[in-house]
């Protein structure tokens, strides 16, 4: 006779996590739809974090915006909106244990540096790759630099690219070496860097799938090094394509007639822009206003193109 065991279902947990630095628009909603309607079609919970970290980015009528436009369009959450920097004290005892087994270390180069001594950046990367000039500086060289009132930042050793499944695009490999090398924690500001905060977010408040645009691919294997230095629970990756502009560039959040508030204030519903972006992920054969309910019943990863929407022209007209 066999036993069955019945573990405990892991709740699924997904999450919301804008930068308040401006208007939210076509782009990012479709992300947020997307991260919300795969919660929702199995049962989970959506934490709404507001990942505030960057002060000279954030913009602080941002973050009232982000909940209108988020209500506006039905997308609801069970926790927050948990501000990010409001955890502060938990980034930085994450990184007092990076420094502590010797992950990361203490470097005093400026952008300019890594530029120079970079000897044959890629220019189709926005970074170039760290060359390696700090790395091994020792813990008391940081205490050293912080007695002498030197600005460092601190980098965490890549020695290895972890590989992962991600949900939408299957196998992702890539190579951290190429892709920016040693890279940043904590910023010479005294600051989290994004990597940190968000894993540090991600993996200490029980979320387990994060779906996000993919110019953040080359951001999960690093994050996944912190995971696993830090032992937190890695939660499932999906990377879904940006929405771009006929030119092919991607709508920045200064594509001013492209944010929500602006739909909104051109009398524009919630239910048509549901239903463009339902559309768009190859739920709907034509744009036609739809509830959220019942996209929620046509919710599909199959049909999403795995290649960049491109906005048509005519978007205002066709809604
Ligand atoms: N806060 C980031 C953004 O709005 C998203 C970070 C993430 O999803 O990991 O671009
Ligand atoms: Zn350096």
């Amino acid at each position: 006779m066999t036993l069955s065991v019945s573990r405990p279902a892991i709740r699924v947990k997904g999450r919301l996590a804008p930068s308040p630095t401006g208007g939210q628009h076509l782009g990012n909603a479709r992300t947020y739809l997307l991260a919300w309607l795969s919660a929702r079609s199995q049962q989970g919970e959506i934490q709404l974090r507001i990942e505030d970290i960057d002060k000279t980015r954030v913009r602080a009528e941002a973050i009232s915006l982000i909940l209108e436009d988020l209500k506006w369009l039905g997308l609801s959450w069970d926790e927050g909106p948990i501000l990010q920097s409001s955890r502060y004290s938990r980034h930085q005892e994450a990184l007092e244990r990076l420094i502590q087994q010797g992950a990361v270390f203490p470097c005093t180069c400026t952008r300019k540096d890594i530029l120079l001594a970079s000897s044959a950046p890629h220019l189709e990367e926005a970074e170039p790759v760290y060359p390696g000039t700090c790395r091994n500086r020792s813990l008391q060289q940081a205490q050293q630099l912080g007695r002498e009132n030197q600005r460092f930042s601190w980098r965490f050793r890549v020695q290895e690219s972890p590989e992962f499944t991600d949900g939408f695009l299957g196998k992702v490999q890539i190579d951290l070496q190429q892709h920016g090398g040693d890279f940043i924690v904590w910023k010479q500001s005294g600051e989290p860097a994004y990597q940190l905060a968000v894993a540090v977010d991600d993996g200490e408040l029980g979320i387990t799938e994060v779906i996000r645009g993919d110019d953040l691919l080359s951001s999960t294997p690093r994050q996944l090094l912190i995971y696993r230095a830090l032992g937190l629970p890695e939660p499932k990756f999906y990377h879904v394509p940006l929405v771009v502009d006929a030119t092919g560039r991607r709508l920045a959040k200064r594509s001013n007639d492209l944010r929500l508030v602006t739909l909104r204030e051109r009398g524009i519903s919630a239910e048509q822009i549901l239903g463009w972006l339902g559309y768009s992920c190859g739920w709907l054969e034509h744009p036609r206003p739809i509830s959220l309910p019942e996209l929620l019943t046509l919710f599909s990863w199959q049909s999403v193109p795995k290649t960049p929407f491109v906005m048509p022209d005519d978007f205002l007209s066709s809604v």
